[in-house]
């Protein structure tokens, strides 16, 4: 499903939604259309052009910490899809997700417990934790920031994103990590 970026009122990244919401937040005119391709859509009697980045009419009040969804690929991201064991890099098929307090030992399944291993490691570290597997975390393991999150999200993103994201030209996947620890 495409993305839409959405901003604040104020012209800075806000959070990410599907194309319906987006429409639906534009024909409410809570937001106007600031990309759009050149596809429309065509819904009932409606004919909308698709879009792509839009902002908000309002100003939100940004939570200092935004909240981002932890998910398998949001974690290989995060981890620049390296193994934080062994330093092995590969793509989502030869990496897993891996608990660092384990889950049989009470380990939760959130940001700062679990890292990006490779399958040997993964199979190695197994319900231990790292004291008893004798293994160490190349970094400590934490919740990205939300910027990171957008770039994350980069397989649906779109190149006019950019425009409005300062850093991501520069950030780019393979360094995506460092944007992560910034902030
Ligand atoms: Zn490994």
């Amino acid at each position: 499903m495409a993305s839409v970026l959405v901003l604040n009122a104020t012209y800075e990244p806000l959070s990410v939604v599907s194309v319906r919401r987006a429409i639906v937040l534009l024909l409410k005119e809570k937001a106007e259309l600031l990309e759009a391709t050149e596809e429309r859509i065509r819904a009932s009697n409606l004919s909308l052009p698709y879009p792509l980045v839009i902002r908000l009419v309002y100003y939100v009040r940004v939570p200092r910490r935004m909240f981002v969804p932890l998910t398998r690929r949001a974690l290989l991201a995060r981890d620049n899809y390296t193994c934080q064991y062994c330093g092995f890099s590969g793509n989502s098929s030869e990496l897993t997700m891996d608990h660092v307090l384990p889950k049989v030992q009470g380990g939760k399944t959130t940001w700062d417990n679990v890292a990006c291993a490779c399958r040997a490691c993964n199979s190695r570290k197994g319900g231990k934790t790292l004291q008893e597997a004798r293994m160490t975390l190349a970094r400590k393991p934490a919740r990205p920031q939300f910027l990171a999150f957008v770039v994350l999200s980069n397989a649906s993103a779109h190149e006019v994103w950019g425009k409005y994201i300062p850093d991501m030209g520069q950030i780019g996947a393979p360094t995506s990590a460092s944007v992560i620890s910034r902030g």
